[in-house]
């Protein structure tokens, strides 16, 4: 039976109904700008101004044009952490190689006690989550007796690759800090577009410090998860993007330019 094309159309949305809670118009959505294998290959040319990116959320994390530093957006504002500690707005022409955004909505809000390391924050936040196989936006709030960030220094092209560039990271071990954790999990089936699992940016209260988390503990506070249904992604136009071998992903790379190094 040949049926018309808007009763097909009613029963497909009526199935999917059932599967999906998102929508394909709006809703809860993760927008990510290249991937992340490009920029550990060194693929640092900012192709999406940062006034454009708002488009896309008021919460995230990312770098800036050249890796000029860690990037951090709170509450609509872009944050610059440069490699020599300074937090600065970011101008909207400024553009970045690698962001990820959205509009935050807390789903699930809970109250965190004292916790002694990331790996320990990042268990009790995994007890919370539904499953492991989507996308969360998470934020922490609270006081920070250490935290360990790092930022990166700016590069010039020709590019080095990430883990090059990231050796001559500045570390900073910050102590009684209040502040804010931006960040996302991932899923393990984002190999290569993003970073699996836990990526937090931290931004002090004061606006005066922050950087990529290696590490903190934490004495009390909140975290606030948001269960984000749709994924979305801006690809570079650009010949480094265009020529590039991104056939290979090296997760050791990344291991290293993200994770502390023990
Ligand atoms: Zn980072």
């Amino acid at each position: 039976m040949k049926l018309p094309l808007c009763t097909t159309l009613a029963a497909f949305s009526i199935i999917a109904a059932v599967h999906f809670t998102g929508s394909l118009k709006a809703g809860d959505t993760l927008v990510q700008v290249s991937t992340i294998d490009a920029l550990v290959q060194g693929i640092f040319d900012g192709g999406v101004s940062f006034g454009e990116l708002g488009k896309a959320g008021d919460f995230g994390i990312g770098t800036l044009d050249d890796l000029d530093g860690e990037m951090l957006a709170l509450d609509g504002k872009f944050y610059q952490i440069a490699s020599d500690g300074k937090v600065r707005e970011i101008p909207a022409t400024v553009e970045t190689p690698f962001a990820a955004m959205t509009f935050f909505k807390s789903d699930k809000t809970l109250a965190l006690g004292a916790t002694e390391s990331l790996e320990a924050l990042q268990k009790r936040l995994d007890a919370e989550i539904p499953s492991e196989n989507l996308f969360y936006a998470v934020k922490v709030t609270g006081s920070f007796p250490m935290i360990k960030v790092r930022s990166v220094p700016k590069q010039s092209p020709p590019y080095p690759t990430l883990t090059e560039a990231a050796k001559k990271q500045s570390l900073f071990t910050l102590e009684n800090v209040r502040g804010t954790l931006v960040g996302f999990r991932c899923p393990s089936w984002v190999k290569g577009i993003n970073v699996p699992g836990y990526h937090f940016h931290f931004l002090s209260d004061d606006r005066q410090h922050g950087g990529h988390v290696l590490d903190c503990t934490f004495t009390e506070g909140e975290a606030g998860i948001d269960t984000l249904e749709n994924f979305r992604m801006l690809l570079p136009q650009d010949a480094a993007f265009l020529k590039a071998d991104l056939t290979k992903h090296d997760e050791k790379a990344l291991e290293a330019v993200e994770k502390l190094r023990k």
